[in-house]
């Protein structure tokens, strides 16, 4: 590891704190009192700093507006049982975040930038960490291109930003699922892997469509046969048959890897399950909701934790589950809630402390 390098800060004139209250504040609406910015510039990086959190100015002709090179992460931070401030596993985040970049042909951001200059900007935002249940500071890291041509073809400029959001608890009641056979989110080759933002544009008419017909989200299907189970909205998805927790692999590179389900992976098998990354068909879905096999179906991911689905529509059956009922999904929400809010032992070295 190279030595942290010493951002220089721009402190805010007067914290938006005062008079405000953390307390179930919704999902990305309210932001923290500073940013972090960084330009890519002559093949580095440079103007690296921390100052109040405010708009930019872009010019039109902006090539990350017309062209997409734009990825982004998701992280949350919390504080523990005595007011520590922590982070849940971001350097799998940091990792992530290359990976989209090396796909999108962007530069990397490397460890002093994006994991030192997200510490350093916590620690001078930690007061935005709400202390209640479920509640965590959001921290959306993101990099698009900025030079001023239009023209296909990579960037030379870059900037990297770090923006802090404090939520509430993500309230998401058991979810409705159109299993989607028509449209398609990912192919082989493609870039399902990579968070980046034209991914979730692309997603948004199926989305829409799934939710005039009463669903809350789409389950996406392999883009070959429809047949194969990907995942859900901006969650992994994971089917409780028998003792098997099955969820489907990364190998095809369609899918998000999620740090959630690589987490939720260890607490399962942890609680006794085998767990199998895999292909997973419609039919033998099906098949195990009629033997009785299939106990729990739930989504994973950053923002909502695990989201249990009360009922899939397939081909226009659909499959219903008695949520009340199901007792590992809510064990895993209850214990990965523990272990972040630090009123259970972390096990695993999830929990970076804000040093
Ligand atoms: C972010 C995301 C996930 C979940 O990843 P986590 O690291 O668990 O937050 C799953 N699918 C998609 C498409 C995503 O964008």
């Amino acid at each position: 590891m190279t030595a942290a390098i010493e951002i220089p800060i721009e402190p805010i004139a007067t914290s938006k704190l005062k008079g405000m209250n953390l307390e179930n504040l919704p999902f990305g609406k309210h932001f923290s009192d500073h940013m972090l910015e960084a330009d890519f510039i002559d093949g580095q990086w440079t103007n690296i700093s921390i100052r109040p959190y405010s708009p930019l100015t872009l010019s039109p002709s902006l090539a990350a507006l017309h062209y997409g090179q734009s990825i982004f992460e998701g992280i949350k931070a919390y504080k523990d049982q005595q007011s520590r401030p922590f982070i849940f596993r971001p350097y799998d985040n940091f990792l992530r975040f290359n990976s989209s970049a090396e796909r999108m042909q962007m530069p990397s951001v490397p460890a002093e930038i994006f994991m030192d200059g997200m510490m350093q900007l916590i620690k001078l935002d930690q007061d935005w960490i709400p202390s209640f249940p479920d509640h965590s500071l959001y921290i959306r890291p993101f990099m698009f291109s900025t030079d001023e041509m239009i023209g296909v073809r990579p960037s030379d400029t870059y900037k990297f930003m770090i923006i802090l959001s404090p939520t509430g608890p993500y309230y998401s009641a058991p979810m409705r699922i159109w299993v989607e056979e028509k449209y398609v989110r990912a192919v082989s080759g493609g870039v399902g892997y990579a968070k980046a933002a034209g991914n979730y544009g692309g997603a948004m008419y199926a989305t829409a469509q799934a939710k005039l017909k009463g669903f809350d989200q789409v389950l996406w299907t392999d883009p070959i046969e429809h047949k194969y189970v990907q995942e859900c909205g901006t969650m992994n998805v994971f089917f409780i048959i028998g003792n098997k927790a099955i969820t489907p692999g990364l190998e095809e590179g369609t899918i998000l890897g999620g740090v959630t389900r690589m987490s939720v992976m260890t607490l399962l098998t942890e609680m006794g399950l085998e767990v199998e990354e895999r292909d997973l068909g419609m039919d033998e879905v099906l098949k195990a909701h009629q033997n009785g096999s299939l106990r729990e179906v739930f989504g994973t991911g950053t923002a909502a934790t695990i989201s249990f689905i009360k009922e899939l529509c397939y081909k226009g059956d659909s499959l219903c589950f008695d949520t009340d009922k199901w007792t590992i999904a809510p064990a895993l929400k209850q214990n990965l809630a523990a272990i972040r809010e630090g009123k259970m032992p972390d096990t695993h070295g999830w929990m970076v402390p804000v040093s």
